[in-house]
């Protein structure tokens, strides 16, 4: 955690400082926002490595937020919702959300999540930097997939995934035709630890195959293997 880069984005002064004062004690380096402009110029000035999110915010809501800040960057989020509701939309929309923490929260469970993400991240980008993997990009007829630039072409036009995302589909797409089972995706991309949402490796390639197939309802890159899981369908070229 030293070396993290955190922003925090709350208007609720007792509750951003308490995640402050936490995730300072941890030697992070955090950085705060009060409403959702100011996080997005906060997000555009430091790149912090996660977000601590609110959704109810005044100004652009955290929803909001999060998607705009995961068209432009390469950022984990970690939402703080105090509705239900509002669950549904962190995991149904692609929001680019990473995992969620629902107030009232212990700050030490906080703690626990925001450290999970980053310990899986840097596993993630470990394993696609490691010299195990070769670092050329992965094309398979008009799909392109670059490990170094963490973009995705596919037909000449650049998809927008989240880092999760990309993480996910670098997996499979690595070795085609190997079947996935969901707890193996779930042990590579989300960590040993994840905590977050059930069902969370369904919605992500629910998301994939939005962005990359022509008719989700057949989709040809990314099939189900009905009771197993998912494989990555293609010819490396
Ligand atoms: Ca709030």
């Amino acid at each position: 955690m030293q070396s993290a880069t955190i922003l925090v984005v709350e208007d609720e002064q007792p509750i951003l400082d308490l995640i402050t004062n936490y995730l300072r004690a941890e030697g992070c380096t955090v950085h705060v926002a009060r409403d959702g402009h100011a996080a997005l110029e906060q997000a555009r000035t430091f790149h912090p490595d996660l977000i601590v999110l609110d959704v109810m915010l005044p100004g652009i809501d955290g929803l909001e937020v999060c998607r705009l800040i995961q068209q432009e960057m390469d950022v984990y989020v970690l939402m703080l919702t105090a509705r239900a509701e509002e669950i549904d939309k962190i995991v149904g929309l692609s929001v680019g959300a990473d995992d969620y923490v629902t107030k009232p929260f212990s700050p030490r469970e906080l703690v626990m999540r925001v450290k999970a993400i980053l310990r899986r991240s840097r596993k993630v980008a470990g394993q696609v930097n490691g010299s195990r993997y070769d670092r050329s990009s992965l094309h398979f007829g008009t799909l392109a997939i670059d490990p170094e630039t963490r973009e995705v072409h596919h037909h000449r036009t650049l998809i927008e995934l989240t880092p999760r995302e990309f993480d996910l589909l670098y997996t499979l797409a690595e070795q085609p035709g190997r079947v996935f089972s969901r707890d193996q995706l779930l042990e590579r991309i989300w960590g040993r630890d994840f905590v977050g949402i059930d069902r969370v490796v369904d919605v992500h390639i629910g998301l994939l195959r939005r962005k990359l197939e022509e008719d989700t309802a057949n989709p040809t890159l990314i099939l189900t293997v009905r009771g197993v899981g998912y494989k990555f369908v293609g010819h490396r070229q």
